[in-house]
């Protein structure tokens, strides 16, 4: 057997990543398995093509020959109608697809007879923790949100204690600890804050505390009606959607905790769903002036009422972040981690034939969204 891997440029907005890094390809290439990158696919995320020559990539000018050649195409964001219409029927596309959202390019695919892979699906089974790309991008996302905090605070975040006189640390408050929400508890912890967090999953509450932060309980002194519902979690370990009276009440709750914070994090995710909002412009009205907000769900619509997607406001005196593809402003690492979640998910299919599509497979089954022209996902 032999595989064609091909991995174009990006032609995204803003997409500095890209799939699979020279050490990445190096892992992968074998007597059986070639592969291609288009030029200066690497480059703006720190790989320059002659990193690949150097391993055995190919490097290849014409983004059309390249598709044309592929068996299995490795991709960050989706593709363009025009790319997707340049994959050879029976290829095998893997890439974050968003499925959500782009129900015309799923459509598309299957018509083309692309068997496409959307890394969102993937199954959040042990078996599949080297190929889940939300966790590997989420983390670098929470680091970044931190640092965004940090450097629009006009204070410090540890306790410093100087000839002139004490600095109090900061308060930084983290709503949603997921994937995200706790790597930036712990970056907010090694810089020294004073970090609190929250999530509806009661679950969290031991990890928050074995990161050295104080996990906020609105069910406290509420006789449990609070909001912080121990089942609000599904199977897959995802949070549930809370009813319209739970989120009010949510929200009043979370206020004061929100008014004490110096930066709020927010992170707070529904698979498929806009995302809620918990801070509202009431609760933006009673932070301090001064203060920060990074919202990371602003690709979902934002946790912040005031949130602008992809911009920066500032409200009554709070700066409201609600930054676009977070993890691509780490290009260099994304790409590296996304690398190894593509090839992980992709490399049990080579075969002794080539690429086998193992529809009963227990990761490729779920993340499969269409295959031999048919739509699967949402069937
Ligand atoms: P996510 O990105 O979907 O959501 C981020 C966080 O927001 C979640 O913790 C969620 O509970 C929280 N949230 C949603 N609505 C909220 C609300 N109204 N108020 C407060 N918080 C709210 O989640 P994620 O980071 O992808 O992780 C979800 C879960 O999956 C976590 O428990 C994580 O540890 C788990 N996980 C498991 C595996 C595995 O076992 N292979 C891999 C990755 C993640």
């Amino acid at each position: 057997m032999s595989v064609r891997i091909c991995v174009p440029r990006e032609t995204a907005d803003g997409e500095s990543r890209v799939a699979l890094t020279p050490d990445g390809a190096k892992r992968l290439l074998s007597d059986d398995v070639s592969i291609a990158i288009e030029t200066g696919a690497g480059r703006a995320a720190g790989f320059p093509d002659a990193a690949y020559e150097d391993v055995g990539v190919e490097v290849v000018a014409d983004a059309g020959r390249l598709l044309g050649e592929a068996d299995v195409v490795f991709k960050v964001a989706p593709p363009s109608g025009d790319e997707a219409d340049g994959l050879r029927e029976g290829v095998v596309l893997a890439c974050l697809l968003r499925p959500h959202e782009n129900a015309a390019l799923i459509e598309r695919l299957a018509g083309g007879g692309v068997t496409a892979l959307a890394l969102e699906l993937v199954p959040r089974i042990t078996r599949a923790q080297s190929m889940d790309a939300l966790s590997s991008q989420s983390n670098l996302a929470g680091y970044k949100a931190v640092l965004l905090g940090a450097n629009s605070l006009g204070r410090i975040f540890p306790l410093l204690m100087t000839a002139a006189g004490t600095l109090s640390p900061a308060r930084v408050l983290v709503l949603g600890a997921g994937v995200a929400g706790l790597q930036a508890i712990a970056t907010a912890r090694r810089l020294g804050a004073d970090t609190w967090g929250y999530d509806i999953r009661a679950a969290v509450r031991e990890e928050v505390e074995s990161l050295g932060a104080k996990f906020v309980d609105l069910d406290e002194g509420t006789g449990g009606a609070g909001g912080a519902a121990a089942d609000a979690e599904t199977e897959g370990g995802y949070a549930k959607a809370l009813e319209e009276a739970e989120q009010a009440r949510q929200r009043e709750l979370l206020a004061q905790h929100v008014a004490r914070a110096d930066v709020v994090i927010t992170t707070a995710l529904v698979p498929g769903r806009r995302a809620p909002v918990l801070i509202t412009d009431d609760m933006v009205d009673r932070m301090k002036v001064g203060s920060v907000v990074v919202d990371l769900a602003g690709e979902a619509g934002g946790n912040c009422s005031l949130s602008a997607p992809g911009e920066t406001v500032v409200e009554r005196g709070v700066t409201i972040h609600a930054p676009l593809n977070v993890p691509g402003s780490l290009p260099y690492h994304a790409s590296q981690l996304l690398g190894r979640n593509l090839s992980a998910l992709v490399k049990p299919m080579f075969g002794e034939d080539g690429v086998v599509v193992d529809l009963d497979d227990d990761v490729i089954g779920p993340c499969c969204v269409t295959h031999a022209g048919e739509v699967r996902f949402g069937a």
